[in-house]
Parts: structure tokens; C-alpha cells; sequence
């Protein structure tokens, strides 16, 4: 028997694929239309509030894949620190469940079709993103980038979400990160966002860099989240040595600066 066709958009909690996911279900329906969040438990408070907001507005109920650990627990639990070059708390905490959610689709027999609200900047996420999806589900599945492959001209998502739906976009892009999920803690993030971090929550950063420091002395291990010159170079280096010496405007100006060596990543906020 041929599956039924369900559209699942991959809402992360980013402007963009709330826009996606309020164009599918214009056009395929609300009935048809999956709202796909996987929580790591530890976004901000407000991306949580976004995403119920556009929830409501678009008319369908989030569903929301939860594997019960946040990041912090997935590295110790694994005894492996998440860093730029590999992010095992995504494969955990997202990947795997968004997996797993596709092989139980089938077995009531849906076939998904997976939506994400990548922009054309980020054309190399999209083939990743497809590749991953053709080879690690049992059966490949279809991969949809509405943004770079149905749009004409380029889609203002920010704006119309805050002008026409009358919703206020998450507070994270007011205050210039680029890797806004996960709280700012984005194991994937650089120096500069990093300092964007401590210039704006000194706590959150804290809170990171502890976490850093126990798991290098509960497992004697050198490892760090960051790396300078090919090798580790921790948060607390990174504060002492270079944050905590720059003057406000200066780290202002640092933290607004492009980290060179990002990596595209699944849970990138889009
Ligand atoms: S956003 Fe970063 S820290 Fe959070 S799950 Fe993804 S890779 Fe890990």
C-alpha cells in the first residue's frame, strides 16, 4: 500500500522555518503538516516562547522529540567533550531522534517529507543536510529547501513575522549571535561568538566554561570546546587571555567579528 505523503517541517525555532512551515501549510493543509522541534533543553526561554507563538499562528501543535538529556549530559555520558568539528550532542539529541521519528511515520504509513528553512547563503547545508537523509534513514528520504529551490526572490521571513503575523522574533537576534540555539552554549561556536556570549551573558558563559573545566578534570583529559593554533584552548584561556583584556568597545567590536572556520551544523537556527 503507498504511503500517505506528511509534510514535516523542521521547526528550530528560527524565523525562517516558522516562515516555511506556515507556507506548507497553506499549501498542503494543516492536516498533512508536521511541526518537528527536537529540544535539548537547553534554548532560551524566549526561542521556547517563538515557537509556541508561531505555533498558534499557523494552526498546528508543535511536536516536540525530547531525548531527556541536555548537551552537558550527552558529553559526559559519552565521555566526549562536543566541540566545532564534532558535535555529538546534535547526533544525539536531535539527528537520532528525528530519525527515529521518521522510521515510526512509516510504520503507520506516512512517508515524510522533510522541510528547513536554509536560506541560498547556506546552499553547502542544504546538500549536507540532503546527503545525511539519503543514507541514514532505512530508506532515504526527500529533503525540501523552499528558501533556495521554490522561492523567486528572496524572502524578508524577519520582517513579515514581525510586521504581518504581529510576533516577535526570538530576542537571540537582537543580540547578534550567530549560533542562537542552545542558549548561546553552542558547542559549535567560536572565539568571536564566544565572546558575543560573555559580552552578553556573562553567567551563561560561566556556566559553559565550568562545565569545560569538570569535564576536563573528571576525565584528565586536554580537550576543549575551541581550538587556537590546532590545539585546545579552553574558555577560561580564552577569557583571561583575551576577553577580560579588552576594553568594552573593543569586545563590542570582537564579538561582532565573523568566526571564519564555522561548520555547518544541524542544529543551526534558520
Ligand atoms: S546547537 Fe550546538 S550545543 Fe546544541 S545540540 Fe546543536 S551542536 Fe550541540
Amino acid at each position: 500500500m503507498e504511503r500517505e505523503i506528511r509534510h514535516v517541517a523542521m521547526f528550530s525555532g528560527g524565523a525562517s522555518s516558522a516562515f516555511v512551515a506556515k507556507w506548507i501549510v497553506d499549501k498542503y493543509g494543516s492536516d498533512n503538516v508536521i511541526l518537528l522541534f527536537t529540544d535539548t533543553l537547553w534554548e532560551d526561554a524566549d526561542n521556547y516562547r517563538f515557537l509556541e507563538d508561531t505555533s498558534e499562528y499557523i494552526g498546528v501543535p508543535i511536536t516536540r522529540l525530547v531525548d531527556g538529556r541536555t548537551p552537558e549530559e550527552v558529553f559526559f555520558e559519552e565521555r566526549f567533550l562536543g566541540n566545532a568539528r564534532f558535535a555529538k550532542c546534535s547526533e544525539e539529541i536531535k539527528v537520532k531522534q528525528t530519525l527515529i521519528f521518521i522510521e515510526e511515520l512509516r510504520l503507520k504509513n506516512y512517508e515524510p517529507i522533510l522541510y528547513f528553512g536554509i536560506g541560498p547563503h547556506e546552499k553547502h547545508r542544504a546538500e549536507s543536510l540532503s546527503s545525511h537523509y539519503e543514507h541514514f534513514p532505512l530508506e532515504p528520504v526527500e529533503c525540501r529547501f523552499p528558501m533556495i529551490d521554490t522561492f523567486s526572490k528572496e524572502v524578508k521571513a524577519r520582517t513579515i513575522i514581525e510586521n504581518e503575523w504581529k510576533i516577535k522574533l526570538p530576542r537571540m537576534y537582537s543580540f547578534g549571535f550567530r549560533h542562537a540555539n542552545c542558549g548561546g552554549r553552542c558547542v559549535r561556536g567560536g572565539h568571536h561568538h564566544y565572546a558575543n556570549l560573555f559580552l552578553i551573558w556573562p553567567e551563561v558563559y560561566k556556566a559553559q566554561e565550568e562545565m569545560e573545566e569538570r569535564f576536563r578534570n573528571q576525565f584528565q583529559l586536554d580537550v576543549s570546546i575551541m581550538k587556537k593554533e590546532g590545539k585546545p584552548y579552553t574558555l577560561k584561556e580564552h577569557r583571561i587571555n583575551t576577553l577580560e583584556k579588552l576594553s568594552n568597545e573593543e569586545l563590542v567590536r570582537y564579538a561582532n567579528q565573523e568566526d571564519l572556520d564555522d561548520i555547518p551544523c544541524f542544529c543551526s537556527f534558520s
